[in-house]
Order: structure tokens, then C-alpha cells, then sequence
């Protein structure tokens, strides 16, 4: 019973929104002109291949050089601040699938080049229960927009979040790295093995996410993985 009140608001929620801006609340399209030409984009010329952090050109960051990185390269979408981060924000939380698939639309230049290096799209998988909270996964709303783009299926059913795992934001560095591990498991490395993958999720900080879900997937013995953000913090 809770859960179907909870979809009712949900329903309710996104009537009320569907025609406001989704990062600062304007009436009108699912973005507004204003907080569109806000956004900025990652620079791929400008970035670390693995971990997208801005290095000035395409060179390997410090950081990259000195860990172990399960993934061999890294594409990122916006930068996530400012109005960028609260449409993100209204996209996982408020219900509201199609801000997700609006931002993948204004990226289209960044995800087309992937076409001919991926093979597959593994989107981040969220726990069942945070999947009923919050009506859908949405790195699988974005891999889906990608698929569209670059024409390769989405694939959920090969990884999965087997345990819940508190929020990122809410721990240390060293708290953040403890709190990922073990929390995935492959369920069918069968439709892994010897394919391009490209694992998707809507952000990247610390990394440690994508990097504990690579090493998952790396078990299953794929040709390479390639990492891919909606966004990326600075
Ligand atoms: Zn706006
Ligand atoms: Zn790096």
C-alpha cells in the first residue's frame, strides 16, 4: 500500500512539474533556454582519459598514474555544478525520467564517437529496493538515450548492486572506497565475456564507483570497458 501512495504523489508530482524547467523551477520546456546555456560542457581534448578530471590537454593525471584503474577510458558529459546539478538532482529524485533523456539529447557530439569502440551498454545498477523508491535506474534511462544515439543494446541483466551502500556525499575519501566494495555482483558473465562495454552511470567523483564496478565486470573477461558520466565534478 505505501508504495502504491508513493507512485500516486509520484503521478501527481511530475503532472505538476512536467512543464517547468527542471533546474530552476521556470514554467515552459523540460529545460529552459537560460539554464541550457549554463551548462558546460567536459572538454574531451582538455581532460585525463581515464578519469576526466581537467588537466590542460589529454594527458593521464596524477592521480590516474598512481592507482589502478579498472576501466581503459573515461567520457564525460557536463560538468556538474550549478543549474546542471540541480536538473540532475530533479531527474533522480522528483521523478522525472525525460530531464534525463533531454541531457543525453545535448550531448549527443560527446556520446557519437563511442559507436565504434563499445559493443554493449551496462548501465549502473541501483538495489531493488532504491529501484521501487525511485521508479526507475537512472544510468538505464541514460543508456538508453546513448543506444539511441550509437545504435548497441543496453544489457542490465549481466551486473548487479547486491547490497545497499550509503550515500557517497555523506562519507570521507577513505569511508567512500570501504562503502562501494563488494557491493556488486555479475550475474551473467557469459554476455560480458569478450565484448566492448561501456558501463554507464549519471556521475563520477571519486571514481571509486566506477571503479569497483569495473573490477566486477573485468572478472568476466570483457576486450575493454569504457567508463561514460552524465556529468563529472570539477
Ligand atoms: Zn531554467
Ligand atoms: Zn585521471
Amino acid at each position: 500500500m505505501p508504495s502504491l501512495i508513493n507512485n500516486l504523489v509520484k503521478n501527481i508530482l511530475h503532472i505538476v512539474y512536467h512543464h517547468t524547467c527542471a533546474s530552476c523551477g521556470e514554467k515552459g520546456d523540460i529545460i529552459c533556454k537560460a539554464c541550457k546555456d549554463s551548462f558546460l560542457f567536459i572538454d574531451y581534448n582538455n581532460i585525463c582519459p581515464l578519469c576526466g578530471r581537467h588537466v590542460g590537454k589529454r594527458i593521464l593525471c596524477g592521480e590516474c598514474m598512481l592507482t589502478k584503474r579498472y576501466f581503459s577510458e573515461g567520457y564525460f558529459g557536463f560538468v556538474y555544478e550549478n543549474r546542471l546539478k540541480e536538473a540532475i538532482h530533479t531527474f533522480k529524485f522528483k521523478g522525472r525520467p525525460e530531464v534525463g533523456r533531454y541531457l543525453v539529447s545535448l550531448i549527443k557530439h560527446i556520446v557519437s564517437p563511442l559507436a565504434d569502440k563499445i559493443d554493449l551498454i551496462v548501465p549502473m545498477p541501483i538495489t531493488e529496493k532504491r529501484l521501487k523508491e525511485r521508479g526507475f535506474n537512472q544510468s538505464y534511462i541514460i543508456s538508453e538515450e546513448i543506444s539511441k544515439i550509437i545504435n548497441k543494446p543496453v544489457i542490465d541483466a549481466a551486473l548487479i548492486k547486491s547490497r545497499e551502500t550509503k550515500d557517497q556525499y555523506s562519507l570521507s575519501r577513505e569511508d567512500r572506497k570501504k562503502n562501494i566494495k563488494g557491493a556488486f555482483t555479475l550475474k551473467r558473465p557469459d554476455i560480458i565475456k569478450d565484448k566492448n562495454i561501456l558501463l554507464v552511470d549519471d556521475l563520477y567523483t571519486t571514481g571509486f564507483t566506477a571503479n569497483e564496478a569495473s573490477y566486477i565486470i573485468n572478472k568476466a573477461k570483457p576486450t575493454s570497458i569504457i567508463f561514460f558520466a552524465l556529468a563529472r565534478t570539477l
